[in-house]
């Protein structure tokens, strides 16, 4: 199609401002999805995103459109991730885009992840049209969150377009406003072939399949391609676009979004960012600012079953098929034997795989709670990376330590503000700003610790906020700090899968409540049980179950046997989950303890 009758765009927005319906209006009313076809937020492939509300895997579509005036345009609709931790992703998906449509509620107003995508959007040089959507509730404040977006963003809004993407009202300007608003690409299609991937996925049919956008050149059926980073090489067997369904098409050239096969066997042969070009004619440079995505947070995965153990594996493979970001190898841990130290992208990452694997894969998991990565200098002079608490060295070894440092920007109403830095110091934060968006909200700038922030954080920021504050953050850096780690003894058994490192000021506190939380997780036995919190050799924290003589049905009177029979039930549930320590039982939930909110 003609450069210049093409417009690539995204549409950003906060989690539940409206993107996945204001999409599906879109497809509907260009006709791309029929009544038979369509569902209920179409971009939302996987089950579990539509039960999430979220978009983990980004969706392109190739929209042909004729304005009024008859002209005829092609649309590439790309959908973007929508969480802090895939921001990498969302930030390559924007690069193939010359424009942005920001959905803002007109109920909510400018949240943290509206500026946050807006930034990035901006980082890479996108057009910006605001959408106010939402207008059909009636405690929607078009006007007012207008010049919210004014004030904070500084985009105009003078005269927004204000719509229902629900009812579909006004939706049709919406798309006037993207052909009207947003300029067409730029790109040479005579010179030799860049092309930018912002997407691959796993598909058990074709291989991996590509999703690209042409800056310079054209591509072919036929051709061989040359993925810039690794030099490898592979023949292109499928090109197309999905409309929403694949449609193959011969060549494309610059400003085009599309996508290939070219019998990739793995998502490492086409990592995100990277840059596509012809074997026998490369370009000289790569798009810029590739950067290949890491695991920040690491976790054990065991199964409940020893024998699950070749499960699981399988199960991890073909996740890893899908998802670049993630990453596993093996370990063994003395307390629960054979399993898996896996790497995510951040905590939501850790959720989505954890459902997917007990979904997908009806695997059983005993997950343990997720660490970052410490850099630790040896006094030996060694240079160490530890993603497992259990693997510090000994204290005496260890002439310093690093941990990661993010910086996050909380946005909250000025009510809360007290309650939002009361935390932010607690977790070891330090204030960077403060600053009126509007005369009562309010963003708070920190730099905290990446542990502290995985335990609990969001929790506690949620409740002491009642759900109010809306929050963004990045890892900047690694800075020194006195940390420890803290092992948990039962029976006298130090238990690895426990192990966890805090500051040498918290240690104490962290101690003691731990061990108090195990000993409410850990269900009575029929011998006595002691939990010991210990630094190195030095116990500081001790509570002990006393032993269990009675059935729990024998509480129940004998009377009412149908909750005798709940009772029993239920305690053959809890069994489920349980590993045994030593002769210990210990259930799943225990070993997530560290991550509960006191
Ligand atoms: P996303 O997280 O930005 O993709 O948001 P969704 O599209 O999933 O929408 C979040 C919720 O808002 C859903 O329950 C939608 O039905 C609802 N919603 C979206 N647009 C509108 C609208 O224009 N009016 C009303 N009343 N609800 C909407
Ligand atoms: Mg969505």
């Amino acid at each position: 199609s003609k450069i210049d009758n093409i417009r690539n765009f995204s549409i950003i927005a906060h989690i539940d401002h409206g993107k996945s319906t204001l999409a599906d209006r879109i497809l509907e009313l260009t006709g791309m999805i029929n009544d038979r076809a369509k569902k209920d937020q179409y971009l939302d492939k996987m089950e579990l995103e539509r039960e999430r509300g979220i978009t983990i895997k980004a969706q392109t579509v190739r929209i042909p459109y004729t304005a009024p005036d008859g002209a005829k345009y092609v649309l590439n609709l790309i959908d973007t991730p929508g969480h802090v931790d895939f921001s990498y992703e969302v930030s390559r998906s924007l690069s193939a885009c010359e424009g942005a449509l920001l959905v803002v509620d007109a109920t909510q107003g400018v949240e943290a992840q509206t500026l946050a995508n807006v930034y990035l959007a901006l980082d890479n040089d996108l057009e910006v049209i605001p959408v106010l959507n939402k207008i059909d509730l009636p405690s929607a404040e078009p006007e007012r969150i207008a010049r919210e977006i004014e004030d904070i963003i500084g985009l105009d809004c003078s005269d927004p377009l204000m719509v229902s993407a629900k009812s579909g009202l006004n939706v049709d300007r919406v798309i006037a406003a993207v052909v009207e608003q947003l300029p067409p690409p730029k790109g040479d299609p005579d010179a030799p072939l860049k092309a930018l991937i912002f997407d691959s996925w796993y598909d058990s049919y074709q291989g991996v399949v590509v999703l690209f956008r042409i800056i310079d050149g054209t591509i072919k059926k036929g051709d061989t391609i040359k993925i810039f980073s690794t030099g490898k090489r592979f023949e292109v067997t499928r090109l197309g676009a999905f409309m929403p369904e694949a449609v193959d098409i011969k060549t494309m050239g610059a400003g085009e979004v599309g996508f290939l096969c070219a019998s990739m066997k793995e998502l490492g042969d086409a990592p995100v960012g990277d840059t596509i070009t012809l074997a026998d004619n490369p370009v000289a440079e790569p798009y810029p600012g590739f950067k290949p995505v890491k695991a920040m947070v690491f976790s054990g995965l065991y199964p409940v079953e020893p024998s699950e153990y070749e499960t699981l594996k399988n199960a991890l493979e073909k996740l890893q098929l899908n998802d670049a970001a993630f990453s596993f190898e093996p370990e063994t841990s003395q307390a629960l034997g054979f399993g898996f130290r896996c790497g995510f992208l951040g905590l939501l990452h850790i959720e989505i795989i954890q459902e997917r694997l007990e979904r997908e894969f009806e695997a059983k998991l005993i997950t343990t709670a997720p660490s970052v990565i410490y850099q630790v200098d040896t006094v030996g002079g060694d240079s160490l990376t530890i993603d497992n608490p259990s693997k510090l060295p000994d204290p005496t070894k260890i002439a310093a330590i690093r941990e990661p440092f993010v910086r996050m920007e909380i946005h909250v109403p000025n009510e809360f503000v007290g309650s939002v830095l009361a935390l932010c110091e607690e977790k070891r934060g330090i204030q960077k700003n403060m600053a009126y968006i509007t005369p009562t909200r309010v963003v708070i700038t920190y730099e905290l610790p990446f542990a502290e922030v995985m335990y609990d954080f969001f929790d506690k920021l949620k409740s002491s906020t009642r759900g109010y504050a809306s929050l963004d953050y990045e890892i900047i850096d690694y800075r020194q700090a006195d940390l420890v780690r803290l092992d948990i003894l039962i029976n006298g058994d130090p238990v690895d899968a426990f192990s966890c490192i805090v500051h040498r000021e918290n240690a104490a506190r962290t101690g003691r409540s731990l061990a108090l939380k195990l000993k409410r997780s850990i269900p009575r036995q029929m011998f006595e049980v002691v939990i010991q919190a210990a630094i190195g050799n030095k116990i500081i924290a001790r509570e002990r179950n006393a032993p269990f003589r009675k059935d729990v049905t024998a509480k129940c009177y004998g009377g009412d046997i149908t909750r005798k029979r709940k009772l029993l039930e239920k305690q053959k549930e809890g069994k489920k989950r349980m590993r045994r320590m030593g002769n210990v039982e210990i259930p799943q939930e225990a070993f997530l303890s560290v991550l509960k909110a006191d």
